[in-house]
């Protein structure tokens, strides 16, 4: 379903991922690991179309999208739930849901969107006109999956689900992921979390200094030794 051959990006013309090549199929749950630094969110930023890459492709569904803008991003189905949630605090919850199903190809299915949204999240049902700016850091992160679930995604791509989250919420969010993925939606999971990410994806990437160290099933990746290696800058 996507494909990345040879990425290089970065800022200021300095590279930060350097011939980066990933893959994802339709359906799976590809988990892209890596320490602080490693050039995750530069990779799912150059996925989403907010980072330009300096060379390598990126197709989608067969289509180079390598040039496409991130508006032309999104009606494709490519779509970001970022790391640290950034919903829009002082609009409502039901304002931070509708504006998720803005795009063109979404906005038409946006009523039927929301039910399926809130019967996913009741959390948030409950909720629903309550400014999102005064929801726990949990309740935030179901806001930010809700969004992008309601632009009717193809492929979902979270960066850092969960990032400050008590242990409670970080294993609802991923039963929430794993119901998700029985619902045949394509995942890319960035993660520091090795153990819970190799749980529940069914590949990974390790990345380190922005190079693709190791790839493969995830029981693999958790018995190569270069996997903690990039984890601990060995
Ligand atoms: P973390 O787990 O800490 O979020 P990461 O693996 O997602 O890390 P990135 O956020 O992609 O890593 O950052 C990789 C490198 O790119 C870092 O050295 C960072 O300082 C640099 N970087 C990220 N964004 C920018 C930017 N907008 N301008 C310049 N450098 C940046």
């Amino acid at each position: 379903m996507l494909e990345v051959e040879g990425l290089v990006a970065g800022y200021g013309g300095s590279p930060i991922l350097r011939d980066v090549s990933v893959r994802l199929a339709a359906g799976e749950i590809v988990g892209l690991l890596g320490a602080n630094n490693a050039g995750k969110t530069t990779l799912i930023n150059c996925l989403s179309g907010i980072v330009q890459p300096m060379s390598g492709r990126i197709v989608f569904d067969g289509q180079d999208v390598t040039r496409a803008t991130a508006r032309e991003r999104v009606e494709l189905g490519i779509i970001q739930v970022p790391e640290g949630r950034l919903v829009f605090p002082e609009m409502s919850i039901r304002e931070n849901l509708l504006l998720g199903g803005f795009c063109d190809r979404a906005r038409p299915h946006r009523p039927a969107q929301m039910d399926k949204v809130l019967e996913l999240f009741p959390r948030l049902k409950e909720r629903l006109t309550q400014a999102a700016g005064t929801l726990s850091g949990g309740e935030q992160q179901m806001l930010a999956i809700g969004r992008g679930l309601m632009a009717e995604a193809r492929i979902l791509m979270l960066d850092e689900p969960s990032l400050g989250l008590s242990p409670l919420f970080v294993q609802y969010i991923f039963e929430i992921i794993d119901q998700l993925h029985k619902s045949g939606l394509t995942m890319l999971l960035v993660e520091q979390n090795l153990n819970l990410t190799l749980r529940h994806a069914q590949r990974c990437y390790v990345l380190e200094r922005g190079h693709v160290a190791v790839e493969g099933e995830a029981d693999l990746v958790r018995s190569d030794p270069r996997t903690r290696q990039a984890y601990l800058g060995l």
